[in-house]
């Protein structure tokens, strides 16, 4: 079943630009979606409007029976909270779930084990690497057990060999877990590589122009 469909879905600014013209998309429950294509063709426009940040000019987008809850973002920028510990920044967005304390230091545990953080629960978020930074990050979204996992270029800022890494962690953590997720990166070989459909949008005017689905996964070393 879908778990987001977007019928021709169109963002002007404020300002006048034409983010996105008439785009439709469905994406289906579990599937691994990257949207592709070069800087500015409205690609975080599509994610942004995904997670209900900011207004469609026209057209309809519909969630298929998930509440806010079950959607997590991550950006490119860590933006944790540096002088907050790993175990700190991971339990923010569980600070108003009105879980218990044990409920909640449980999820924050298994969050940090998914991302391979043990051991550094006490760390000092600003003592850490890019790469681990981002760890934190993507345990911060999962606490929360989305269904739908939002990434804006989510290891745009990171060296080839630690955004590799990070690219394979995840695959082999969407391998378990299968989740929703929609990936924004304008990089072709990750896009391959994670997904189990690639579609590819054009600059003018932010529309679909393309989809590849991927049948057999990619091979692994
Ligand atoms: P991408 O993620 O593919 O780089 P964006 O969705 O960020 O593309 O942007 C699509 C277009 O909308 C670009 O031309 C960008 O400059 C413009 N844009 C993005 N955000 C805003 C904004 N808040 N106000 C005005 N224009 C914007
Ligand atoms: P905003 O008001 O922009 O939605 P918040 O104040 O809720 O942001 O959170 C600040 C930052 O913390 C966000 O920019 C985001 O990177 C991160 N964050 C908070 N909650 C989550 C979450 N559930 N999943 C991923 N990142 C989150």
């Amino acid at each position: 079943p879908p778990a987001i469909t977007l019928n021709n879905v169109s963002k002007v600014y404020s300002n006048g630009t034409v983010a996105l013209k008439d785009l439709n998309l469905t994406i289906a429950e579990g599937e691994f979606v990257s949207l592709l294509g070069p800087s500015g063709c409205g690609k975080s426009t599509v994610l942004r409007l995904m997670a209900g940040l900011g207004k469609m000019t026209s057209g309809h987008l519909s969630l298929e029976g998930h509440s806010d809850r079950k959607l997590a973002f991550v950006f490119q920028e860590a933006a944790l909270m540096p002088w907050a510990t790993v175990q700190e920044n991971i339990y923010l967005p569980l600070k108003l779930s009105g879980l218990t304390k044990r409920a909640a230091a449980a999820a924050v545990a298994e969050a940090i084990e998914l991302v391979d953080l043990q051991g550094f629960e006490q760390c000092h978020s600003r003592e850490l690497s890019g790469g681990m930074k981002m760890r934190v990050s993507i345990a911060r979204a999962l606490v929360t057990h989305p269904e739908i996992l939002l990434m804006d270029e989510p290891f745009g800022a990171l060296d080839e060999m630690t955004r590799s890494k990070l690219n394979s962690d995840l695959l082999e953590l969407w391998n378990r877990m299968k989740w929703t997720v929609v990936f924004v990166t304008h990089n072709i070989y990750e896009a391959v590589y994670l997904s189990n459909r690639v579609v590819v949008m054009a600059a003018r005017p932010g529309r679909v122009v393309s989809e590849v689905t991927i049948d057999e996964p990619y091979p692994r070393t």
